[in-house]
């Protein structure tokens, strides 16, 4: 086998994350109902994501203090203490959500272990949320590393790589997300393999999707109980 290391994504790849994110998306809803529209509150609340990215980085604290920017801006004045209280709550009980593993997830870290594989958990988001849900997520002692990193663009995986002494070219990465989990992975010319979530959120769609899966170093499948069978067949 050419590969040799392998990555796998936290959020929405090994453990549900999405899906606690949009429960707090309706509460949050609900609550400015009597404010604004839900469309363009989803609208504005997607351009602030958007905008305080570079500022605020990825995860639960970001989308908090984007959700009250968002509240302020759209319902201003009108906006209480009240309501600006059970927006930090809802971030609060984000923040605490249970891990929700994803079905085959441990198995499939257990069997890139028991291969000889080289493990790294490749994570972003806050530090203090993700090193939380790798150790609620009881796959720290099964992986050889952790990476939470602030972006997941050709750099990070460069020097996530280089500080594991892992040849990129021996390398593949599994994840949801096609523009941070199998772009740039593919740019340094390691392998990708694609899990969709249903629930992959619209900042991490893709420009070029259909010149990744065009790649010869990309697949995809339908959940980690695949890996065993898809990982074998990489090659050059
Ligand atoms: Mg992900």
């Amino acid at each position: 086998m050419v590969i040799e290391a392998i990555g796998f994504d936290g959020d929405d790849t090994l453990w549900q994350s999405e899906t606690a994110f949009a429960i707090t998306h309706d509460r949050v809803r609900a609550l400015l109902a009597s404010h604004v529209p839900r469309d363009v509150l989803d609208a504005q609340l997607l351009e602030t994501e958007r905008r305080n990215l570079e500022i605020y980085g990825y995860g639960v604290k970001a989308f908090t203090l984007s959700m009250i920017e968002t509240a302020l801006d759209l319902a201003g004045e009108a906006l209480t203490a009240a309501d600006v209280r059970a927006l930090l709550d809802a971030g609060k009980e984000l923040l605490a959500h249970p891990v929700e593993m994803l079905p085959g997830a441990e198995d499939a870290v257990r069997w890139a272990s028991a291969q000889g594989l080289q493990v790294v958990l490749i994570t972003k988001g806050d530090l203090f949320h993700q090193e939380s849900k790798v150790a609620r997520s009881g796959l720290g002692e099964l992986v050889d590393a952790v990476e939470v990193v602030a972006e997941k663009d050709v750099a990070t995986y460069q020097r996530a790589l280089r500080r594991n002494r892992v040849d990129p070219t021996n390398f593949v990465m599994v994840g949801n997300a096609l523009r941070s989990d199998a772009a740039p992975v593919l740019e340094l010319g390691g392998w990708a393999v694609h899990v969709p979530h249903p629930l992959t959120w619209a900042l991490e769609a893709a420009d070029d999707e259909d010149a990744l899966r065009a790649s010869p170093r990309f697949r995809e499948v339908p959940s980690l109980i695949e890996i065993p069978t898809v990982i074998p067949t990489l090659d050059h």
